[in-house]
């Protein structure tokens, strides 16, 4: 059975739909995200990106080209300013939703953390999930 999930930013100007189940979820500790987030990690779930539909609203894009030689595209409310979707140069194909503008986050299950090397000494990383220094391959991450 195909579950459909929908969520939205803070304003409720961005609402969106996304179908099926999500390939991963972890949480990333690199510092770009510490910024968006306030400190803590962002909780992200990945699907592909034709999965994910905005139902109502416009984003805007922050591109930022990262050490990798990436970029990262992020996608944000232009009025309430909340992140909800970003992705990789390197896989267009996957979408990452922040798990926080989901109507209901509650069933979320980390299956690890990645960039583990900025994560704070305030904020450590879940011992019992895999840790990855920076960002793994896919199939490094069973997903
Ligand atoms: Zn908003
Ligand atoms: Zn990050």
């Amino acid at each position: 059975m195909t579950r459909l999930r929908e969520g939205g930013c803070l304003c409720r100007a961005i609402r969106y739909q996304v179908n099926g189940d999500p390939i991963i979820g972890g949480a990333c500790y690199c510092r770009d995200c510490q910024h968006i987030s306030g400190g803590a990690p962002a909780h992200g779930l990945m699907f592909p990106a034709d999965a994910l539909i905005v139902i109502e609203g416009m984003l805007s894009t922050f591109c930022l080209d990262v050490a990798s030689g990436n970029t990262v595209y992020r996608q944000f409310c232009p009025t309430c300013g909340v992140h909800l979707f970003s992705w990789n140069s390197q896989a267009p194909e996957l979408r990452s939703i922040k798990v926080g503008t989901f109507d209901d986050p509650s069933d979320y299950q980390s299956q690890g953390s990645l960039w583990v090397r900025s994560a704070q000494p305030w904020h450590r990383p879940d011992p019992d999930l895999p840790q990855h220094p920076t960002m793994p391959c896919l199939t490094e991450l069973g997903g």
